[in-house]
């Protein structure tokens, strides 16, 4: 019987030599940093409904572009009634070279964090949506009924963001219907050539087009 070779073994080096000898232990905490113009910038929300809404997370994404601090995405949470900001995420994932800092799921996390709960749906708080500049790719996507957001609101479409070059993943097609079917309630399209305008203008400057790491 073949002996099974056992890699997570703190004894096996052979086991550990291809990836992790002699490099840095694993840290206690993983942290992130936020862009400092982005501390000003929300605080200069006023309040609004859906199209002002959307065009402070488009402009968000345009200055995310403009300062060179990560891709051409930004993203959102209000409360839907009150239009109170929660959060803003942008995209950081070159800053940061953490794939999974989506504008969506940044967003999210600190809305979170903010809150205190992981469950942003929970029927005795104020409803919550997301405004994102970009509709989800199939991470976000994911990301969202997982959250409880109960609204998503989108500006540029998944054809937008490939036709810079973005690859949006493996998402349904008829993405806004899974959603749906989960009491999510989604509105695309909304300043769709406002938003698109800020994916142009990043590839026209050179920023970085990065895709999912596969290896196809
Ligand atoms: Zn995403």
């Amino acid at each position: 019987m073949a002996r099974q070779r056992r890699t997570h073994d703190p004894g096996d080096r052979a086991g550990q030599a291809n990836h992790l000898d002699g490099v840095i232990p694993m840290n206690q905490r993983l942290t992130f940093s936020l862009p400092s113009w982005m501390s000003p910038f929300e605080q200069s929300w006023r309040g609004g409904g859906e199209a002002t809404r959307m065009a402070f997370v488009i402009q968000a994404a345009r200055r995310n572009v403009h300062e060179r601090t990560g891709g051409p995405f930004a993203a959102a949470v209000f409360e839907s009634d009150s239009g109170a900001l929660v959060s803003l995420g942008v995209n950081l994932v070159t800053s940061e070279q953490l794939s999974m800092l989506h504008a969506e799921m940044v967003a999210i996390a600190f809305a979170q964090r903010r809150l205190g709960r992981r469950d942003l749906g929970r029927s005795d708080c104020p409803r919550l949506e997301i405004v994102t500049s970009v509709e989800p790719c199939a991470m976000c996507f994911g990301a969202i009924p997982w959250s409880g957001l109960r609204r998503v609101v989108s500006g540029a479409t998944d054809a937008d963001a490939r036709a810079i070059g973005f690859d949006e993943g493996p998402k349904p097609r008829d993405w806004t219907r899974p959603l749906a079917e989960r009491g999510i309630e989604v509105r695309t399209e909304v300043m769709r050539a406002d938003a698109k305008s800020v994916l142009e203008e990043y590839a026209r400057t050179g920023g970085v087009i990065y895709s999912p790491c596969d290896r196809h």
